[in-house]
C-alpha cells in the first residue's frame, strides 16, 4: 500500500462510495464527505452493463446488485408502434453467474453502496464540503466547510460533473456542455413476461424500457430540447405525455399512467472530458468529475466503478504516488474517451435524423458494437 494510508473522498455518490469500498479491500482507510445532508438519490433506475457487473464483482458487490435488481439478456429493437425489428444479446463478460445486463433502481444501488461503506467502518460525514486544500508535497492539508482542519495522504474528488475540486485544481478546466438532447424517466409496473430491455424508435425521439425488479420497470425517453430550456417541475407529467404521443403499443398504454409530475426525472445530457491527467500532486478526480458522458451506452457509472476498482489495485500495489496517478490516467483515459466520444456521436446522429436528415444507418449500430467490444476487454 506504500505511503497512502489516509484518503479523503469528496462525494458520496457511485464513484466515491465504490472507491471507499475498493480501497478498504486493499487495506487503505478513507473518510467520505458528502455535501447533501440527506445523502439521497432520485428514484428511477440505472442500467448495469456487463463490464459494470464485472467491476462490481471485483469489489464484492456483484451478487448483491443481482439480488436487488432484475437481470436480462439484451435488447429488443422496435418500431414506434411496438413491432419488433430485431433482438440482440448484450455482451457478457462478467462470468457465467451473471446476466448480460442488470436493471436496478438507483435507491437500491445506493443502499448496497451505503450499507457496504458503513458496514466496513468507513467514516462518512454528511452536509460537509471542502473550503480550501493545500498540497504540501507529502500530504494535503484540508479545511472543511465547518472550519475543521485535517491532513490526508491523498484526496479523491468524486464530486460529480460539476466538481468543485476540478475547479480548485484546474482553474481553466472545461465545463459540462449540453449536447442538445435530454432524458425523461418514469417508473412503471413491469408486465409479466417483459424480460428484455426494449428500445423504440420514434421520428423525433427514442424510448427505452428497462426491467428493474420483479414488479417494476422504468421508461427513458430521449428527446431534443433546443436551447436546454428549464422545464417547470409541476408540468413535467404533461410535458412527458406530450412527447410520448408519437408512440403506439405498450408505450401508448404507459402514457396514460404518467400522472405524477413529481415522479418524472428530467435531465439534460451534459458532457465533459478532462483532457489532461486527472490529478495534480496528491489530488485526483474520478467518475463524472473527470469524465461525464451521455447515457447512450449506459456507461457513466460503469466508468466510475471501473475507476474505483483500478485505482485501488494500483494504489495497493505501488508506492510512488505521482507515477501511480499518472499510470492510472494513462490506463483509464482511453476507455473514458471512447464512451465520451461514442455517446456524443450517437446523439448527433439521432438529432440529425430527427431533423429529417439521412439516418446514420449501419454506422449507428456499428458504433455500439465497436464500443462494447472494447469495453468488454479487461480494464
Ligand atoms: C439521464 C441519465 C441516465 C444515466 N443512465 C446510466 C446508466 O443506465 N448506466 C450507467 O452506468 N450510467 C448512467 N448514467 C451516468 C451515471 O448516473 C453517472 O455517471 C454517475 O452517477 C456518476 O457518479 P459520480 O459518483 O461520479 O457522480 P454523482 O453521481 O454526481 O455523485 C457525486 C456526489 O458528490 C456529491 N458532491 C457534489 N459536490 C460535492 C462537494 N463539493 N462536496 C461534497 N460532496 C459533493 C453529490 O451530492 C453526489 O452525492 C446516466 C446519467 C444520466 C444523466
Amino acid at each position: 500500500m506504500g505511503n497512502i494510508k489516509k484518503v479523503l473522498i469528496v462525494g458520496g455518490g457511485i464513484a466515491g462510495l465504490t472507491a471507499a469500498i475498493a480501497l478498504r479491500r486493499r487495506g487503505i482507510e478513507s473518510v467520505v464527505i458528502e455535501r447533501n445532508p440527506a445523502w439521497s438519490v432520485y428514484g428511477v433506475g440505472i442500467i448495469q452493463p456487463s463490464n459494470m457487473l464485472r467491476a462490481l464483482a471485483s469489489i464484492g458487490l456483484g451478487e448483491r446488485c443481482l439480488a436487488s435488481g432484475r437481470g436480462f439478456n439484451g435488447w429488443r429493437f422496435c418500431e414506434a408502434n411496438g413491432a419488433v425489428l430485431a433482438e440482440a444479446a448484450a455482451f457478457n463478460v462478467a462470468g457465467p453467474a451473471y446476466p448480460a445486463v442488470n436493471g436496478i433502481t438507483r435507491p437500491a444501488l445506493h443502499k448496497i453502496l451505503t450499507d457496504s461503506v458503513l458496514g466496513q467502518g468507513t467514516e462518512v460525514r454528511l452536509g460537509i464540503t471542502i473550503e480550501t486544500l493545500h498540497d504540501s508535497g507529502d500530504k494535503v492539508d484540508v479545511i472543511f466547510s465547518n472550519g475543521a482542519p485535517e491532513s490526508f495522504d491523498l484526496v479523491i474528488g468524486a464530486d460529480g460533473a460539476y466538481s468543485q475540486l476540478r475547479g480548485l485544481l484546474f482553474k481553466d478546466a472545461v465545463r459540462p456542455q449540453y449536447t442538445g438532447q435530454s432524458v425523461w424517466r418514469y417508473n412503471f409496473p413491469r408486465p409479466e413476461g417483459f424480460d428484455w430491455g426494449c428500445m423504440y424508435f420514434g421520428k423525433r425521439s427514442k424510448a427505452g424500457l428497462v426491467p428493474l425488479t420483479e414488479s417494476m420497470m422504468y421508461l427513458f425517453l430521449v428527446t431534443a430540447e433546443q436551447g436546454n430550456p428549464r422545464m417547470p417541475g409541476d408540468q413535467l407529467g404533461s410535458l412527458l405525455r406530450e412527447r410520448m404521443s408519437e408512440y403506439g403499443g405498450l408505450i401508448a398504454e404507459l402514457r396514460e399512467l404518467v400522472t405524477d409530475s413529481s415522479a418524472v426525472v428530467y435531465r439534460p445530457m451534459e458532457v465533459m472530458l478532462l483532457p489532461q491527467p486527472w490529478h495534480r500532486g496528491r489530488v485526483l478526480l474520478i467518475g463524472d468529475a473527470a469524465h461525464s458522458s451521455t447515457p447512450h451506452l449506459a456507461e457513466g457509472a460503469a466508468m466510475a466503478i471501473e475507476d474505483s476498482a483500478v485505482l485501488a489495485d494500483m494504489l495497493g500495489a505501488n508506492a510512488d504516488i505521482e507515477a501511480t496517478l499518472q499510470a492510472f490516467w494513462e490506463r483509464r483515459a482511453p476507455r473514458a474517451q471512447l464512451v465520451y466520444e461514442t455517446g456524443v456521436q450517437l446523439g448527433e446522429w439521432e438529432q440529425a435524423e430527427w431533423r429529417g436528415e439521412p439516418a446514420a444507418g449501419a454506422a449507428y449500430n456499428e458504433a455500439f458494437d465497436k464500443a462494447y467490444q472494447v469495453l468488454g476487454e479487461p480494464v
